[in-house]
């Protein structure tokens, strides 16, 4: 069977006579409670599925169930005949009112066989209906293409893909056709991992040395102190970042290193440079300087640090980012900002490289654009690629205000990738990886579960959109196998 794309959260309308094979497909390639067939409802509202005096009912229900499951982004597949325009055309519309997709499935089976089908039902639907409507259903096919669905199929076997990737079949042929280039990155953001910590060092000492060779260029660990809730829960294992960079330093040789991102509030900023300087040097120039206004009050409450309001962290961030170019140059010159005071900026040995690239995290387009404009030499963004252009095009809003040239920002972009080498290893992590409280829709969702062909679209549509730099967080990660496993996207991009 052909393969259907569709988004993790659609609206599906199957449109075909009776007899036409539309429940048995539905049955087989979705869950039971994403349907919603109009036979079913029937029957809850009157005496049974083959009550045509409760249709009306029946379909003020489906109303409501369609607006409800819309409202909380449920794939919904509609079983109905779907041969009415005027009701298709109303699904269509709810549906891309509430952002969602709309895809309607057309079952062309021959008349001969609906009718031969229906014959041997136990109550088969009156032969003049049926006529009706195998008439009706050449109509609908014959307009269906106008009424405005994002697609029309014909049965096949359904492959769900996150809504970002849903153009990444088309993207990735232009990629073949057409290379663009696209360095990577690697995440690091959890160490919950098999052997626990007795395991850790020697797993992440592997684990970084797959990415070298897998052809990541950069390698990021977070700044935190417990693990954060996107992730997982509080008591996960996280490991002290800077430290962990030191020791990645001597594990690696050609990788870049740095946090993603370091919160302002977590160290005197001059104590900070220090460090990153060291990490630049024991890397032989390797470090970048990642930097945030940090937001995981919960940690500075368990660490008896103070949070200071959003405005004061960026009037710090805005602080340090003064700074630490001054420490990490020359002499030992006094540096009195808003919220720091530093008598003498001295950092010996001075970093290796000329200037550590800084890079500020987030993607606020008041205030952190506006602080990577002045200061940053990279941004991180997130999202899809209607977004990263949304996000870039203030960022030179921002870069004309201090007539400073946009492309000296380096655009780096932060996303989980779940890669799987075909669509059946991905329908095994996904089964494997996603937690009992997360539907397989939204675990895909989720971690962009998807093929390397899919990814390496994804990815293109990314760089299409301005991103240089993509860095990614596997949420397999346990061993080296899936940092292996993604050079097969790394190479699309070389
Ligand atoms: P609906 O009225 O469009 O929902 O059709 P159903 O899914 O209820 O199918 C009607 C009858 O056709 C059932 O007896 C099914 O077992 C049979 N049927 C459905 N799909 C297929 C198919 O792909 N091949 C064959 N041979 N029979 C099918
Ligand atoms: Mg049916």
């Amino acid at each position: 069977m052909r393969a259907i794309r569709l988004p993790t959260a659609c609206v599906v309308v199957l449109v075909g006579p009776s007899g036409s094979g539309k429940s048995t497909w539905a049955a087989a390639q979705f869950r039971p409670s994403q349907l919603v067939s109009t036979d079913a409802l029937r029957a809850l509202v009157g005496e049974g599925e083959h009550d045509q005096r409760a249709g009306t009912d029946a379909f003020a229900v489906l109303d409501d169930v369609l607006e409800r499951r819309l409202k909380r982004g449920l794939l919904t597949v509609i079983d109905s005949l779907g041969l009415e325009e005027r009701r298709r055309r109303d699904w269509l519309a709810r549906a891309h009112r509430h952002g969602m997709a709309c895809h309607a499935v057309i079952f062309p089976t021959t008349a001969e066989e609906c009718r031969r089908r229906n014959r041997e039902r136990d109550r088969p639907v009156p032969a003049k209906v049926l006529s009706a409507q195998l008439r009706a259903f050449e109509a609908a096919r014959a307009g269906l293409a106008d009424e405005g669905f994002d697609g029309v199929h014909e049965p096949g076997t359904v492959v769900l893909t996150s809504p970002e990737l849903v153009g990444a079949p088309d993207a990735a042929a232009r990629q073949r056709e057409d290379p663009m280039p696209l360095s990577f990155g690697l995440q690091i953001p959890s160490y919950t991992w098999s052997g626990g910590a007795a395991e850790l060092a020697p797993r992440l000492g592997a684990i970084a040395g797959a990415a070298e060779d897998a052809g990541f260029q950069s390698l990021w660990v977070m700044d935190h102190m417990l693990q954060i809730p996107f992730i997982g829960r509080e008591w996960l294992e996280m490991m002290e970042s800077y430290t962990t960079l030191g020791f990645l330093a001597a594990r690696t040789s050609r990788i870049r290193l740095g946090t993603m991102v370091t919160g302002i509030t977590y160290r005197n900023p001059a104590h900070l440079g220090k460090i990153v300087a060291t990490l630049d040097v024991l890397s032989g120039g390797r470090a970048t300087c990642g930097l945030g206004a940090a937001w995981f009050e919960r940690e500075h409450r368990a660490y008896g640090w103070s949070f200071p309001p959003l405005k004061d962290r960026y009037a710090m961030l805005e602080d340090a980012l003064q700074l630490l170019p001054l420490l990490w140059g020359p002499g030992a010159p006094a540096f009195e900002g808003r919220t720091i005071r530093v008598a003498e900026a001295i950092c010996y040995p001075r970093p290796l490289q000329e200037r550590i690239p800084i890079l500020v995290g987030g993607q606020g387009e008041r205030r952190t654009l506006r602080l990577v404009a002045r200061y940053a030499d990279a941004c991180n963004l997130r999202g899809d690629p209607a977004t990263v252009r949304r996000k870039l095009a203030v960022l030179a809003r921002h870069c004309a205000d201090v007539d400073r040239d946009p492309a000296t920002v380096q655009v780096t972009h932060l996303s989980t990738a779940l890669v799987g080498r075909d669509q059946e290893e991905v329908e095994q992590l996904v089964a494997s990886l996603r937690p009992s409280g997360s539907s397989p829709e939204a675990y895909r969702t989720w971690a962009n579960a998807a093929t390397v062909d899919d990814h390496v679209g994804r990815f293109r549509e990314l760089a299409e959109a301005g991103v240089e730099h993509a860095i990614v967080s596997l949420p397999d990660l346990d061993t080296p196998e899936p940092v292996e496993r993604f050079g097969a996207v790394i190479a699309a991009f070389r």
